[in-house]
């Protein structure tokens, strides 16, 4: 295997890892914002409770509201009773009662309801704030944990490119920059090994010439497919 190329697969190696770093840097403010949506559900969950609640309670209020009205309205048809000598009339009147104070118990069941429906509502607007709390606290934590290993990548990116320097400055230039154009190019590897007669990246079949010519130690040889840098492994 030439020298140039085993210098670049080190080169390469160091190049993808910097390549990472970055990577993983660029994503912080995603996968942070991936962490906390977890809780999305849960706030919606627990919206949905208490816009249930408030119903519940908005619906015994109302029902309160008509009974007492429908209170009202008997203690008028008493009141005209007490005025009339009819006795058609006075019946009459007596039948407006029976109806209305059925209403009535009709209401009060509805009432009844209402309120057991505010019961459950109470338990399920408490359970989803529960489980919202929980939840927040084991994101703050992954959070966390998160933002204390995101802070190290800075200095583990500074440290690799000093690395970086170090190994670029003792490969031949042209070697070097044919292979920093590829690997710029190229989202995964610059170099790529030949195995069985074929460009171990792109798979292409090669030519038997470009063979031979890979496994001369000082000749630059390239995929004609994918335009890697060709070796064979030693
Ligand atoms: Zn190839």
């Amino acid at each position: 295997m030439a020298k140039a190329i085993e210098q670049l697969l080190v080169l390469q190696e160091c190049d993808q890892e910097i390549r990472r770093l970055r990577k993983e840097m660029e994503d912080i403010p995603l996968r942070k914002q991936q962490i906390e949506s977890r809780l999305d559900a849960h706030k919606e969950g627990q919206a949905q409770a208490e816009h249930v609640l408030l119903e519940a309670k908005a619906a015994i209020k109302r029902l309160e509201g008509e009974i007492e009205a429908a209170r009202q309205q008997v203690k008028k048809y008493r009141d005209q009773q007490l005025q009339i000598k009819s006795n058609v009339e006075y019946k009459a009147l007596e039948k407006e009662v029976a109806a209305t104070q059925q209403g009535i118990r009709a209401l009060e069941d509805q009432e009844l309801a209402a309120m057991e429906a505010v019961e459950e509502a109470t338990a399920a607007t408490k359970g989803r704030q529960e489980a919202l709390a929980k939840e927040q606290v084991r994101v703050d934590g992954e959070i966390q944990e998160f933002m204390v290993r995101s802070a190290g990548l800075g200095d583990e990116l500074k440290r690799k490119e000093e690395e970086r320097k170090v190994l670029a400055a003792d490969v031949d230039p042209v070697w070097l920059s044919r292979y920093e154009r590829l690997f710029a190019k190229q989202r995964d590897a610059a170099i790529a090994l030949v195995e069985h007669g074929t460009c171990g990246s792109c798979h292409m079949k090669l030519s038997p010439s470009q063979v031979v010519e890979a496994r001369k130690p000082d000749s630059l040889t390239l995929c004609d497919f994918c335009g890697r840098m060709l070796y064979l492994g030693s």
